[in-house]
């Protein structure tokens, strides 16, 4: 098979190849996520020219967690003309998401993948106050996704009042000089953003617009330039899946990012976005049988950026 198959590519075969790994363990950090269901197992994929493929399930909904913070990256280089580039570094960190560390020396996050980064561009975004940043997510994601999102105030209540180390690390930021907004404001926002409620199909049609330049392939709207989806796309296939990032090049080879509510997004440029979500995960937060299934894919897509060789 090559990428051409891909418009006629057998998800549920897929599926089913990986249903039967029992491996991982189903994040505990909300209630709401702890309650998540194992067995649960959705995949899609968009294509560049909008044909859409999707698994049983790929119509599950869940909250989207760090999927969202290549598009908070996204959202924030444009709402500050590029700015945000200069505030958030971008090298892999070789440590977990949550990890209370800063870039030495600048005080900056390490990079935009990390909860560290992620705080930090969901306060970069346009919006003037909590509500207002809060909109400004929810419609750009929105655009992202070619459709109306919903939100899950019980996580995002749950994320804001349980995420300790968020607190942790956004004043450790205002005590850098980082972060200009509050520390409570910024855990509010970025939580609200985590709780944001997609499913496979739609996580993947986010992944394909970043993956067609900016360009939503579904909607043919333009939301972000091409030059901001590469940036984004280079800081995922770097950073994208912590401190799991260099096995995830050299066994799938797609920029990706992963998250604790077990989905998985992948970008391949000008080719296709692609989505799985099965909540069980590794020591490194990344879904069990998502890395199964997003290898498996890559392999049979011929998808490997350095598959020629
Ligand atoms: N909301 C989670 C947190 O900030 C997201 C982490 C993740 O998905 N890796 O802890």
């Amino acid at each position: 098979m090559s990428r051409a198959d891909a418009r006629t590519y057998d998800l549920d075969a897929l599926r089913d190849r990986v249903a039967g790994e029992s491996g991982g363990s189903v994040d505990d950090s909300i209630p709401q996520l702890a309650q998540a269901d194992p067995s649960l197992c959705g995949m899609a994929l968009v294509l560049a020219d909008g044909t859409t493929r999707t698994s049983a399930q790929a119509d599950v909904a869940f909250s989207i967690q760090s999927a969202v913070k290549p598009f908070l990256f996204a959202l924030a280089i444009l709402d500050t003309g590029g700015r945000a580039l200069d505030r958030i570094g971008i090298e892999p960190t070789g440590e977990s998401f949550d990890a209370i560390k800063l870039e030495s020396g600048t005080g900056r996050p390490p990079n935009p993948m990390v909860n560290a980064g992620a705080l930090l561009t969901a306060a970069l975004v346009d919006g003037g106050d909590v509500r207002g940043r809060d909109e400004r997510i929810w419609r750009g994601l929105c655009a992202f996704a070619g459709r109306e999102l919903d939100v899950d105030e019980d996580v995002a209540h749950s994320e804001h009042l349980l995420g300790d180390r968020n607190h942790a690390l956004a004043h450790l930021m205002r005590a850098e000089g980082t972060l200009e907004v509050g520390a409570d404001d910024a855990v509010a926002v970025y939580a609200r953003a985590c709780a944001v409620l997609v499913d496979a199909d739609a996580l993947a049609a986010m992944g394909a617009t970043l993956a067609c330049g900016g360009r939503n392939p579904l909607t043919g709207e333009r939301v972000v330039p091409p030059e901001v989806a590469r940036d984004v796309v280079a800081v995922m296939a770097t950073c994208g899946v912590y401190d799991g990032s260099g096995r995830w090049m050299r066994s799938v080879g797609v920029p990706a990012k992963s998250s604790v509510s077990g989905a998985i997004v992948m970008s391949v440029p000008g080719v296709l976005g692609g989505a799985v979500v099965s909540p069980p995960l590794d020591d490194q937060g990344t879904s069990v049988r998502g890395h199964l299934a997003c290898e498996a894919l890559s392999a049979d897509l011929d998808l490997h950026v350095f598959g020629s060789l």
